[in-house]
């Protein structure tokens, strides 16, 4: 692939436009040497104005997402592509999240442009496990865990049981929670279910990935071996 077709898929404008950063010599290799259109190039080693280029295609990208920013491309900001490259949406294929936060959830929040990828983990037959750290309104009555795990409990307005479900108790009132569906305000509604409410609720893992250490806000690409685990 050229090296103007490459950049206008990663959204750094059409075709032409990427076609005008390289007359005006602002594409480099990392040694300072300037590329042309038709240079075989390293995606990695590729500096536009001396900085890297954003993820190459193929990428998936762990947001640490903060409360207060919304899982869309339309909605009313702030939207957690304010927190990513204005880029990104511009890709083709987009940097989609996989799957949804609500606006009041916080923590591990994946994007990528890989649609299989995507679907893989977000199809209703994968049951990824994601686990939840849960802070609640009142004390745990303490047959929460074994009623999530039986594999029979119902949320309101379903007919459909929930699958079994993980319960970890950290304290009075906090508790991680793994489950392998995601139906809508899942967490949420099981707690409710419960007879509690949550006040505050953080995705810290999903597959084998965990959050780690990313600051609130920030993201990075995931590696090889991360990327592998997660399928
Ligand atoms: N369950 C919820 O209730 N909310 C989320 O954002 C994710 C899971």
């Amino acid at each position: 692939m050229s090296l103007a077709r490459h950049l206008a898929k990663l959204g750094y404008g059409t075709r032409k436009e990427a076609e005008r950063l390289l007359q005006a010599r602002r594409l480099t290799s990392a040694d300072g040497t300037v590329l042309r259109d038709g240079d075989r190039f390293v995606h990695e080693e590729v500096r536009l104005d001396g900085t890297p280029l954003d993820p190459p295609p193929n990428s998936v990208v762990l947001l640490n997402k903060p409360v207060g920013y919304v899982c869309s491309t339309s909605d009313r900001p702030p939207l957690v592509y304010d927190l990513l490259p204005s880029r990104f949406l511009q890709r083709t294929p987009v940097m989609a999240t996989v799957g949804r936060l609500d606006a009041d959830t916080s923590g591990l929040l994946l994007l990528t442009d890989d649609g299989a990828l995507n679907h893989r983990l977000t199809s209703p037959r994968s049951h990824v496990p994601k686990t939840y750290v849960a802070t609640l309104a009142e004390r745990l009555r303490g047959d929460e865990a074994a009623r999530f795990a039986s594999g029979t409990m119902r949320l309101q307005g379903e007919e459909t049981p929930l699958l079994p479900a993980q319960l970890e108790v950290l304290g009075e009132r906090e508790a991680a929670l793994t489950i392998r569906e995601g139906r809508y305000h899942q967490v949420r509604r099981m707690f409710a279910a419960t007879g509690n409410h949550v006040v505050a609720l953080r995705r810290t893992s999903l597959g084998s990935l965990l959050l780690g250490a990313l600051a609130e806000g920030s993201w990075r690409v995931l590696d090889g071996v991360e990327r592998e685990a997660l399928v």
